[in-house]
């Protein structure tokens, strides 16, 4: 019963796959896991915000892309007001 399930499943996967030809979605992962693999997150040790250089902190007149080194010293967390300095590295 549980194989007959699956294979109605492959069947419409496999004929949909044919169609589409040689592209699959799986293309797409490798070079997103390299993007995120090079970018570093800092997490606030106060509130658990997370700066995420991808997206800056517009409001705190960050633009999008600015790496924490970038950061001026006076800027604080948009959600608590912690000094950048309690600010952490977010490892894995
Ligand atoms: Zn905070």
């Amino acid at each position: 019963m549980l194989a007959a399930a699956a294979q109605e499943q492959d069947g419409r996967g496999g004929s949909w796959r044919c169609r589409s030809g040689t592209h699959t979605p799986d293309d797409n992962l490798p070079a997103m896991s390299t993007d995120t693999a090079a970018k570093q997150l800092w997490i606030c040790s106060s509130c658990g915000f997370i700066y995420d250089p991808d997206e800056g902190d517009p409001d705190g007149g960050i633009p999008s892309g600015t790496n924490f080194d970038d950061i001026p010293d006076t800027w604080f967390c948009p959600v608590c007001g912690a000094r950048k300095a309690d600010f952490e590295p977010l490892n894995g």
